[in-house]
């Protein structure tokens, strides 16, 4: 069974059900899906690597990282946040 596409509407919403402090089998359950796309997704846009702390800032939102060579959605900390934890640790683009 093919996994349907998550849509960046999706991933906001998984963000903001971690948020609130839902279970991974809670947000499962409401976002339709399986728990093992939501443990996948959510590791892949970088949600669990963050703190309760960093969650709490009011700038967190799903953003579109500034890889220039594979654009991909993450969760920012801040509207000054564009790149995602991993692309910053590859130095890909340090100099721009
Ligand atoms: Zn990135």
């Amino acid at each position: 069974m093919h996994e349907k596409f998550w849509t960046r509407a999706d991933f906001e919403a998984l963000v903001k059900l971690y948020i609130a402090g839902k279970s991974n089998p809670e947000i499962a359950e409401a976002l339709g899906r399986t728990r093992q796309a939501v443990a996948t997704k959510g590791s892949r846009i970088g949600l669990y690597s963050l703190t309760r702390d960093e969650l709490q800032e009011p700038g967190v939102a799903v953003r579109t990282c500034l890889n220039p060579e594979m654009p991909h959605l993450f969760v920012s900390t801040g509207i000054h946040n564009r790149t995602c934890a991993d692309c910053k640790k590859t130095q890909v683009f340090q100099a721009a």
